[in-house]
């Protein structure tokens, strides 16, 4: 083969983006035939030098695998928690490779959450552009008047900013009988933004403060019977539907 630039070859390895690889690179991580390589113009012959990564051999590229999980409640949705709670990642056992969640669901949100190593699936998805439905059903203290689902649909005005259109129905009511003033209303909400802690700041917008929150679809995917804490690999439809 004919010299490449190392970046070049480590992207289409799949080690990362190019991008990612420079910084690989000028971070020193990265060695051709057992010397550290720093400079980015630097060229290699795939297959012919020996390139390695931290310390391994690319070219033994992870196979890409998709999870969706079932986040409970009390897991942190990243990969260390600096206070030592239980993360989502903790959650994922016997996986043959490492995985990393796509987005966040707040501590105390439970449903679907999708992991996976596929880095550029991952950006495409996080990307604001890629306007990817999320649907969340929350139980709200009290009901809400339409008054008050119109305003949810067409955008409630928050710190950040007015919110784009969404989709809202009452799903159900629950009543008290021995308190009838006590009532919990099930809301569904569809947004395609992702703001942190945006379903609960919208409804504490309208006056409802959210007893429980869940996330039932991402796209086209679905929670599909899993209990909270259980997860299942993504068939190759599923990961087709999500490009
Ligand atoms: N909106 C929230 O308020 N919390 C989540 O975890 C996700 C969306």
């Amino acid at each position: 083969g004919e010299p490449e630039r190392l970046q070049k070859i480590l992207a289409r390895a799949g080690v990362a983006s190019r991008r990612h690889s420079e910084e690989l690179i000028l971070a020193g991580r990265v060695r051709v035939n057992g010397e550290v390589v720093t400079r980015l113009g630097t060229r290699a012959v795939a297959g012919v030098d020996r390139i390695e990564v931290d310390g391994r051999p690319i070219g033994e590229r992870e196979p890409l695998a998709y999870v969706v999980l079932n986040k409970p409640k009390g897991y942190v949705t990243t990969l260390h928690d600096p206070e030592g709670r239980p993360t989502v990642v903790d959650l994922i056992e016997g996986a043959p490779v490492r995985l990393y969640p796509v987005g966040r669901l707040d501590y105390d949100t439970e449903g679907l959450l999708l992991l996976t190593n596929d880095g550029e699936l991952a950006h495409a998805l996080a990307h604001p552009s890629s306007e990817v439905s999320k649907t969340y059903v929350a139980r709200v203290r009290g009901v809400p008047t339409a008054a008050k689902l119109r305003t949810l649909e067409q955008g409630v005005r928050l710190e950040d900013g007015i919110t784009a259109p969404a989709r809202v129905r009452l799903l159900a009511v629950r009543t008290d009988r021995r308190n009838p003033r006590n009532q919990v209303a099930t809301v569904e909400l569809t947004i395609h933004e992702g703001r942190n802690r945006q379903v609960r700041r919208m409804l504490a917008a309208v006056g409802h403060e959210v007893i429980q929150l869940t996330r039932t679809r991402v796209g086209p995917l679905r929670l599909a019977g899993l209990a909270p804490g259980e997860f299942r690999y993504l068939t190759l439809r599923d990961i087709k539907s999500l490009r």
